[in-house]
């Protein structure tokens, strides 16, 4: 039997980064997109360029960087400065689409464009070949498809594709769409619209109703051959659909569906971490696939079964998808080769700077605990991916603390220019008089909006893991850190969220300057 390849289409760094709180800035959306290469998606739609001066520098360069090895895709409304715009920033990818969207639902015709139906058809033919003058792959998404009338669905698809629509997707904007209701869309389209063979079908689906990947799956059966979806699904709201759901959906049941994807599987577990660790958005334990719990079979009648032979409960194996566990894998005395090989194993693909880094971690954190499991090294990994754009570092720590004393944090920090700030403070707890010492040498005045630790392993002497979420400028920033020492972690992770804030005002100061530079050549 041959299989039909669908297309994946990620759209992390675009409807995944609109959530609240999960903003990247263009360091962090190039990690990502470089993850998302070697993940092996086809799409990367990397942002709404003409939205800011950030999206657009960053799709800029994630079609700079990787538009030799993913279809890099920019968003655009049906207007001329934005498809313009959205060009501008795609023109250096060797692979690059151009995605239009208009609403076409009554609700969006009626209060949002206050456009009668002849204005949206004419709107997005006109719109649709002024992208497809530029660009030989163009994709149109009729905005809020699922609540439009399916014969007036109809009209604009079968006129975008003369137009020029390369792929029609069809997204179910504010989740409302039920799996046989939103597949039989994609049924009428294929038997109604006499061109839609021209065109690549795909299926863009929000989870208010936890609906979003049965949705997208509804649609596959019905001949949809693009899903667009985000890595953990994030997203506005209840988020998108989630990629890693729909890929392990489609290649565990390839029997039923007749499609396959072309993305690594085993990848899947650490562009969620990674993706996690950069937005500050947890995975829940229980979560499908990604999850800590995904595999974990704990009742003993499964476990007698999994004993016996692992499919009789495992339809899927940890190691398809890059699944980290608590295996006891390293000790002090592994070397640098077994070092290197576990990464591997574990779906990271680091360069050579950063794997040393990592490895000295690792050596570090052998002296501290005899025992080194998966779940250390993913955590160590993460810790240093994308650190290069921190402007502080942690020289050095002190805190007292305990009954009948005030608790008092010295800190000492070297920038990147070798400059040392040193001083102090005392708080509530050790971790306040670390994070008031660090915002007082820092100069920054962040509001604390979340702090979580958690261990990373097993035991007493486990790795503790610091998140925190605090507000700058009236911005969400998020910070992770991880030590065997709580506090030191707590300080780690405050800091990194405080070089985010640096990071971005020294954007905004070179963006000002290179508008300023813009205007004088005028
Ligand atoms: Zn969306």
């Amino acid at each position: 039997m041959t299989y039909d390849t669908i297309t994946i289409f990620d759209t992390t760094l675009r409807d995944g980064e609109q959530s609240p709180g999960c903003s990247m800035n263009t360091a962090e959306k190039l990690e990502v997109a470089g993850a998302l290469v070697e993940l092996g998606v086809d799409v990367i739609e990397a942002g709404f360029p003409i939205a800011s001066p950030g999206d657009f520098e960053a799709v800029q360069l994630v079609s700079r960087t990787y538009g030799d090895r993913a279809t890099i895709c920019g968003l655009a409304r049906c207007r001329v400065e934005d498809i313009d715009r959205a060009w501008a920033a795609l023109e250096d990818a060797e692979q690059r689409r151009l995605h239009v969207f208009l609403a076409t639902s009554s609700i969006h015709r009626e209060f949002k464009l206050k456009m009668d139906k002849s204005q949206i058809v004419a709107a997005a033919v006109e719109m649709v070949s002024r992208a497809a003058g530029y660009c030989d792959d163009v994709e149109f998404s009729p905005e809020d498809a699922a609540r439009t009338e399916l014969d007036f669905l109809c009209e604009v698809v079968e006129k975008a594709i003369a137009a020029g629509a390369t792929t029609i997707n069809i997204p179910d904007t504010v989740g409302y769409a039920t799996p046989e209701q939103f597949g039989a869309v994609f049924g009428y389209l294929k038997g109604n619209v006499p061109n839609i063979e021209q065109s690549v079908l795909s299926a863009h689906c929000h989870n208010d109703l936890g609906l979003a990947v049965a949705n997208s799956l509804a649609a596959v059966a019905e001949g949809a051959r693009q899903v667009e979806c985000t890595i953990n699904g994030l997203g506005e709201r209840a988020g998108n659909a989630a990629l890693e759901e729909i890929v392990m959906a489609v290649q565990t049941r390839g029997d039923y569906y007749g499609c396959s994807t072309r993305v690594n599987t085993n990848k899947l577990f650490p562009t969620s971490r990674l993706v996690s660790s950069i937005t500050g958005m947890k995975v829940q334990r229980n979560k499908a696939i990604v999850g800590q719990n995904a595999f974990a079979h704990e009742a003993g009648i499964h476990q007698h079964g999994m004993l016996q032979e692992r499919t009789t409960y495992e339809i899927m194996r940890p190691e398809d998808v890059g699944f980290v566990g608590t295996n006891l894998v390293l000790g002090k005395h592994s070397g640098r080769h077994a070092f290197r090989d576990r990464v591997d194993q574990l779906g990271y693909t680091l360069d050579d700077t950063v794997f040393q880094t990592v490895f000295e971690d690792f050596i570090t954190l052998a002296d501290k605990k005899k025992e080194i499991y998966d779940s250390d090294i993913a955590a160590l990994i993460d810790n240093r991916i994308g650190e290069g754009v921190d402007f502080w570092k942690l020289a050095s720590l002190h805190t007292s603390a305990g009954t009948d004393t005030i608790p008092t944090a010295t800190i000492e920090l070297q920038s990147d220019d070798e400059t040392i700030r040193r001083d102090a403070a005392t708080g509530d707890g050790p971790v306040d008089a670390v994070f008031r010492a660090l915002e007082r040498l820092t100069g920054i005045d962040a509001r604390l909006e979340d702090y979580e630790v958690r261990s990373v392993s097993k035991g007493k002497d486990a790795q503790g893991e610091v998140l925190v979420e605090i507000v700058a400028g009236g911005r969400h920033y998020h910070g992770k850190g991880i030590s065997t020492d709580i506090i030191e972690a707590s300080a780690q992770s405050y800091l990194k969220a405080l070089n985010k804030v640096i990071a971005d005002s020294q954007a905004a100061d070179s963006q000002a300057a290179d508008s300023q530079a813009a205007d004088s050549q005028d």
